[in-house]
């Protein structure tokens, strides 16, 4: 089931269910779709309304600025543990991690950048990289 905003020649918006988004599409070049406020025919899909949401959106605005701080120390927290537990290479990142990928006894963790290039050479390779955002201490 798929819910649609729907809203008539008439401005009129409404919600209606359907089993998929083809229905959809069927129902209304069949004109079996009308408006419930005025029967209008004219039907298009609308973007949610933002009145939806207006009466909590004081509350939204605290929860997801909360939220941003923690993942934000997380964030810090895990560059923190790269920084301690991992070897910084500055340059050549992806032939660094290539060689000790290559050697089965060298084990080193390792972390440097890459281009989105170079990461799906590697992957191509079978070297899975993890990659995290990497946030700024400071601001
Ligand atoms: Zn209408």
């Amino acid at each position: 089931m798929i819910k649609y905003n729907l809203i008539c020649a008439n401005k009129h918006e409404f919600e209606s269910w359907f089993s998929n988004s083809k229905e959809f599409d069927k129902l209304k070049n069949k004109k079996l779709l009308e408006c419930i406020y005025c029967s209008n025919k004219k039907i298009d899909k609308s973007i949610m309304s933002p009145k939806v949401l207006n009466s909590s959106k004081a509350e939204l605005d605290s929860k997801s600025l909360d939220d941003f701080k923690k993942i934000k120390k997380d964030l810090i927290n895990l560059r923190k543990f790269v920084e301690s537990n991992f070897e910084y290479v500055e340059k050549n990142f992806p032939e660094k991690v290539r060689e000790i990928y290559y050697d089965k006894n060298d084990k080193k963790n390792i972390f440097g950048k890459t281009t989105e290039k170079e990461r799906e050479e590697l992957r191509e390779e079978g070297i899975d990289l993890v990659s995290i955002p990497w946030i700024e201490k400071e601001n």
